[in-house]
């Protein structure tokens, strides 16, 4: 699991696009129609802001819907801050009119094929789906036969508070993750309470490892085949040479603790241990790679390759791919966190 990070001016950057969105004036007298019906969804944007007064800006002068003082309250709204988990469930979690909810649902469907929900996960530059850093999200051009270009954006959005649970959160930016279409559907009508990538840390959480299966272990981890027949599977200390699949791949707390409970029950509704286990051929090449990889032929390389390896790490991101583990990079590449983790358990 991958933690979106945005940068302030990436932020600004993904409002203005919208903005330039949502406030068109069909749009726009739909959505009075619809607040003058709901006062509880009313309450949600104009607690402090004065429906009336803005209301009647609009009706007096309809080019107002550009100006950013009136689009203030829309914008608070639909970009509020949904990190506090509970007080998100005691505000919103309360039933709107069928008519506000359907406004919101086809208002979504509307950003869904648009191009500026391209244009925004572009601004976000996450090509890996942040639920199991695994699937690549692609959104990509198209011109069509008279040579006009369309974007589109190809992974999934999913609603974190469902639409069901929070029919409120429909069109909240912070509450649609961009993520990859198996992510969503393994979530959908789960309410458990998973990770979430704009507010939670994957690196304090958790960690993956490779652990050898030891006579606790009774069945492997991916299609749960008792072990009992097969005792050579234990201990097998080949493992650490790269050329054995006798290991698991296990999900947990850093320094051993326990995982605490939405990344519990992001392993649970993603079932990523189990996902992970598939990519044993990929760390057995990480393993491979660390074994023959001795600080001796290090030097050897540098000394050898002066005109390719400029710097020790030059060489670890040649072996490693190193470089595109930081943070930022981390967005780019699947299995970044897996990555990551094992290179440190192998030291
Ligand atoms: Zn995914």
């Amino acid at each position: 699991m991958i933690h979106i990070k945005l940068s302030s001016s990436q932020i600004s950057n993904i409002k203005e696009k919208w903005a330039f969105w949502f406030f068109k004036a069909k749009r726009i007298n739909k959505f009075i129609a619809v607040l003058d019906e709901d006062a509880v969804f009313r309450q949600f944007l104009f607690e402090k802001a004065d429906y009336n007064e803005w209301k009647k800006q609009y009706k007096k002068r309809t080019q107002v819907i550009k100006c950013k003082d009136w689009q203030f309250p829309v914008m608070a709204y639909f970009f509020e801050d949904l990190s506090d988990k509970d007080c998100v469930l005691k505000k919103y979690a309360k039933k709107l009119k069928p008519s506000t909810v359907s406004f919101l649902l086809c208002a979504y469907n509307s950003y869904r094929q648009s191009i500026t929900l391209a244009q925004i996960i572009d601004e976000i530059g996450i090509q890996v789906c942040p639920y199991c850093n695994r699937n690549f999200i692609d959104r990509y051009a198209l011109s069509d036969w008279q040579g006009n270009k369309k974007f589109y954006y190809k992974g999934d959005l999913d609603h974190y508070y469902s639409k069901n649970e929070i029919p409120a959160l429909i069109l909240s930016f912070y509450n649609l993750i961009p993520c990859c279409k198996v992510c969503n559907h393994e979530k959908h009508d789960s309410n458990l309470r998973t990770f979430h990538p704009y507010y939670d840390y994957e690196d304090e959480e958790y960690c993956f490892s490779i652990e050898l299966y030891s006579d606790e272990d009774e069945v492997d981890i991916i299609y749960e085949k008792p072990l009992k027949e097969i005792e050579n599977k234990r201990y097998d200390s080949t493992v650490w040479q790269g050329v054995s699949d006798n290991f698991k791949i296990i999900f947990k707390g850093i320094h051993n603790s326990e995982l605490d409970e939405s990344m519990e029950n992001s392993n649970k509704v993603f079932r990523l241990e189990k996902k992970y286990n598939h990519s044993k051929e990929y760390v057995k090449e990480l393993i491979r790679k660390q074994y023959i990889y001795p600080e001796i032929k290090k030097k050897e390389l540098l000394k050898n390759f002066p005109e390719i390896f400029k710097t020790e790490s030059d060489l670890d991101d040649v072996f490693f791919s190193t470089s595109s583990l930081t943070i930022d990079k981390a967005y780019d590449r699947p299995l970044s966190k897996l990555t990551k983790d094992i290179l440190k358990q192998l030291g």
